[in-house]
């Protein structure tokens, strides 16, 4: 007997403002990044995967799952950094027997990022963010995996990207990954967790992606207006991180080094991210 048909939708929350005071060096406002969450369906079931950061971002996924009437049965986080897990507990909240699954590397990453929600999103986002207690339960634990109506769907392990023990999901019945941070699409990349070789482990991550031959991936951070097409986001993944390779060594200032990658990748959005890039891999220059 075949499985049922699957199918897979991306809800972008859209970039939303910081209370940070300054501007970035061109003047623009300071926000965080489009956040993309991911629906994969059968047909009376649904797996979400990558809950948003704040409650109104989470109110509006909530709205769309209970709209398509099936049952949410997991909700999978990438990794831990808090605009893709934050809101995991109070969605599961509303859906009775959803359960948050990461792998046991991103469920440790997780603690730690609970410990720094207060000095940093509290500050950036107050009031915006819901309880995020770490409700996850290991992938390795699940007895039969993650599985979705008959498909197999499977959590690969790639080490770090633009954080560390980060992980993509694998859905070979629709030529797809599930990608969190390790593939950005038209969005600036952060790169503050990416000094002493994190671009390089962050390569290592892009290239195992690459093995799973998918034609589609979903990036944790996304253009809406963009499509999904694997090879063209693996491309400007990698190209993104060897020009800031190249101007890392040419530019003098952060401000040099964040108007040279403005120039490389003018319809990239975030800039803010940019910024925070460039002030983190410029600290310790004298
Ligand atoms: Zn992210």
């Amino acid at each position: 007997m075949s499985a049922t048909h699957l199918d897979y939708e991306v809800l972008v929350s859209e970039a939303i403002p910081l209370a940070l005071p300054g501007r970035l060096p061109d003047g623009g406002a300071r926000t965080w990044a489009p956040v993309s969450t991911t629906l994969i369906f059968g047909h009376g079931e649904v797996i979400l995967v990558d809950p948003p950061l704040t409650a109104a971002q989470a109110e509006a996924v909530a709205d769309r799952v209970r709209a398509g009437g099936r049952r949410l049965t997991y909700i999978f986080v990438t990794h831990a950094h808090g605009d893709h897990w934050f809101t995991a507990a109070s969605l599961a909240d509303r859906f009775p027997g959803a359960q948050v699954v990461a792998t046991s590397g991103t469920i440790a990453q997780m603690h730690r990022a609970a410990q720094a929600r207060a000095g940093f999103w509290d500050k950036i986002l107050p009031g915006l963010i819901p309880a995020s207690p770490v409700t996850a339960v290991a992938a390795e634990d699940l007895g039969s995996g993650l599985a979705l109506e008959g498909h197999a769907l499977s959590v690969v392990g790639v080490g770090h990207s633009d954080t560390d023990d980060t992980s993509v999901l694998h859905i070979p019945d629709l030529d797809l990954v599930v990608a969190g941070d390790v593939v950005y699409n038209g969005v600036h990349q952060y790169l503050v967790e990416s000094r002493d070789g994190g671009r390089d482990a962050w390569r290592r991550a892009v290239a195992m992606v690459e093995a799973l031959g998918a034609r589609r991936i979903i990036a944790g951070h996304k253009n809406h207006q963009y499509d999904d097409d694997a090879d063209r986001q693996i491309r400007e993944t990698r190209r993104y991180l060897a020009d800031a390779d190249e101007l890392l060594e040419t530019e003098p200032t952060p401000e040099d080094f964040y108007g040279a990658m403005v120039q490389r990748h003018p319809g990239h959005l975030n800039r803010s991210s940019l910024w925070g890039s460039s002030q983190a891999l410029y600290a310790d220059r004298t």
